[in-house]
C-alpha cells in the first residue's frame, strides 16, 4: 500500500475514534422506528422498540447493524479534531485506517473518509486486529502507534505486536464513562488534540 518504511506508522480505527458511530447508528435506527439507548457499552443489546424494556433479539440487531454499514454509514459525523490531528501527524508518519467493517461497507467507508478529508490507505479487518496490525508494523522500521476504542483490539495488538504504542480513544461523550478501560495497559485519551500531542511525543 505504499508505506514509507523509514517513517513511523499510525494505525487508526474509524468507529468511535474518527467517526461518531453510535450517534449515526442511533439516527439510522430512529428512521426505522426503533430506539438506540446508550445505557451500556454494547451494540446489539441497546436496540429497543419504543416503550419496551427488553432489547430486540440480538440476531435482529445484527441485521440492522449490517444494514447500517451497507446503507447508512455515510451519514456519520466525524469526531471533533480527528481529521486535523491526522493531517498534522501525516506530515511525519504513515497514516493507515484499520477498520472492522463488513466487506460491502468498503466503498461507503472510503467515500466517507474522503468526504471528511481523511483519504488515507484503508484496510478492512474482521476479528481482533493484532495479527493484521503486526503484519503492517513489520513493514516499517520506525515506531508504530495503534488507536482504538475497544479493549479487545487493544489487547490483541498488545499480544501480537507488544512494541506498538497503544492509545484508547472513545469519541462519543455519552460512551466515555461506560467504556471498559485499562489505562495501566493502554493509555486512554478521549480528546484528539491531546492525543495528537501524546502521539507526537511517543514517536517523533
Ligand atoms: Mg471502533
Amino acid at each position: 500500500m505504499g508505506l514509507d518504511t523509514r517513517r513511523p506508522l499510525l494505525l487508526v480505527d474509524v468507529d468511535e475514534v474518527l467517526g461518531l458511530f453510535m450517534q449515526g447508528f442511533g439516527r439510522f435506527l430512529e428512521d426505522r422506528g426503533l430506539e438506540f439507548r446508550v445505557d451500556r457499552f454494547a451494540l446489539f443489546q441497546n436496540i429497543y422498540r419504543p416503550g419496551e424494556d427488553q432489547h430486540l433479539p440480538v440476531d435482529q440487531g445484527k441485521i440492522h447493524f449490517d444494514d447500517f454499514f451497507r446503507l447508512g454509514c455515510g451519514d456519520m459525523e466525524p469526531a471533533p479534531g480527528g481529521a486535523e490531528a491526522l493531517r498534522a501527524l501525516s506530515e511525519h508518519a504513515n497514516v493507515v485506517i484499520l477498520t472492522n467493517a463488513p466487506g460491502p461497507a468498503r466503498m461507503a467507508r472510503a467515500r466517507w473518509l474522503g468526504r471528511h478529508r481523511m483519504d488515507y490507505p484503508l484496510v478492512l479487518n474482521t476479528g481482533p486486529k493484532g495479527p493484521q496490525a503486526a503484519g503492517m508494523v513489520r513493514q516499517v522500521r520506525g515506531p508504530a502507534v495503534f488507536i482504538d476504542d475497544l479493549m479487545s483490539n487493544l489487547d490483541s495488538v498488545a499480544q501480537s505486536a507488544p512494541q506498538v504504542h497503544r492509545f484508547q480513544m472513545v469519541a462519543d461523550p455519552r460512551l466515555q464513562p461506560l467504556a471498559p478501560t485499562a489505562p495501566n495497559r493502554h493509555r486512554r485519551i478521549d480528546d484528539w488534540d491531546e492525543l495528537r500531542q501524546a502521539i507526537e511525543a511517543a514517536i517523533l
